[in-house]
């Protein structure tokens, strides 16, 4: 099998109800697909991460059409891991003179996960079934919950038998402590409830919260540093009376590695459109399973992304949970309809072959905002 075309294209959409985080405001949703297309007939999508900035979709088409699928036109899309050690590769000093590790694995994230759904459907199997471990009914949580009205979401939500919940800090001590004593009283104590600073104190702050936090059984504060403090996370960690969550702003498995070597935390949150795909991925949670720590898939992306992730998750030993983000998305709803359900608070997993992902031409065509076709 040959690689013939690899088609990109911006997908994006105005959303009704911003997304608040300490660091910034998303106002639109992207979903930057690529799809490639082979001398078989079987073709593969895949998704890069681009909530932020804003015009991070223009790079990154660029990036993926003009730097990285040249690379792949005329390979077999079979040879996986030779593959993606290629990109790598001709990547590596490029993503340094650059100073963009994170757009160049953000960018490999798509051709990797889509180079899989075709390895997948060449087998006519889901994507899942080509790895370890069979869950088919995975465990969720409901993400992204405030600043401004963060239980809004919550009856929705437990309709769907979730009984977990993220909460965003970051917004100054009295909204933050107002949001918590809301959503802990609305949850009751035996629901779990995770914290995300998404890198907005410093050590001494993170250490001053940890009083703040502790009424309120917090499961695990995520990123309370900045990503790139390794050092002081680790300091971090040994004081926390709850776990330390982290990883959705680590660029390759390599880095990850060593972030896991330092003993900076206790749960593992590498995104598969971020890290590198599902190559890379899968990687991160063997080497978490090795240290025996468990991993929670990070996700706020569109439908194919979103699949990725739950194909990982179900084909891979040491999950503990994964991330549903609550809010308005139609790049992911509209694209995944009833082929992902929440039932009793679990997601299951679509049985179609590869990642399941329905490319119904004129649903693309209703959000496409760019496309450039290689070569
Ligand atoms: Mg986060």
């Amino acid at each position: 099998m040959k690689i013939t075309e690899i088609r990109t294209k911006v997908l994006g959409t105005k959303i009704d109800f911003p997304i608040h985080t300490s660091f910034g405001t998303m106002t639109q949703r992207y979903m930057i697909l690529v799809n490639i297309r082979t001398n078989s007939g079987l073709e593969g999508w895949g998704e890069s991460w681009s909530n932020f900035p804003a015009w991070s979709p223009y790079e990154r088409i660029h990036t993926i059409n003009a730097g990285l699928s040249p690379l792949l036109i005329g390979e077999d899309p079979l040879d996986i891991s030779q593959l993606h050690t290629k990109m790598r590769r001709a990547s590596r000093i490029l993503e340094r003179q650059w100073g963009a590790p994170g757009p160049i694995a953000q960018a490999i994230s798509a051709l990797d996960i889509a180079l899989w759904d075709i390895v997948a459907k060449a087998q006519n199997k889901p994507l899942y079934q080509l790895w370890d471990a069979q869950n088919t009914q995975i465990p969720v949580y409901a993400s992204a919950l405030g600043p401004q009205d963060p239980t809004n979401l919550i009856e929705k939500m437990q309709a769907q038998g979730i009984s977990a919940f993220k909460l965003k800090l970051g917004f100054g001590l009295n909204t933050d402590k107002r949001n918590l004593e809301q959503i802990r009283e609305l949850i009751g104590p035996d629901a779990m409830l995770m914290v995300d600073a998404n890198q907005a104190w410093d050590l001494q702050t993170s250490l001053n919260m940890i009083s703040i936090l502790e009424p309120y059984q917090i499961n695990w504060l995520e990123e309370p540093l900045a990503a790139d403090e390794w050092a002081n996370m680790a300091k971090l960690r040994q004081e926390l009376p709850f776990k330390l969550a982290a990883g959705e702003n680590i660029f390759s498995s390599q880095s990850f590695e060593t972030f896991l070597g330092m003993g900076a935390i206790d749960i593992a949150q590498p995104d598969v459109c971020k890290i590198g795909g599902l190559s890379e991925m899968r990687e991160v949670c063997l080497q978490a399973q090795a240290l025996n720590l468990p991993f929670a898939p990070h996700y706020l992306g569109g439908a194919v992304g979103f699949l990725a992730s739950l194909h990982l998750f179900a084909g891979t030993k040491g999950g503990l949970i994964m991330e549903l983000d609550p809010h308005e998305n139609p790049l992911r709803e509209d694209f995944i309809g009833d082929l992902v359900q929440v039932i009793d608070g679990h997601l299951q997993v679509p049985q179609r072959p590869g990642l399941g992902f329905d490319a119904n031409e004129s649903r693309i065509k209703k959000y496409l905002l760019d496309e450039l076709v290689c070569p």
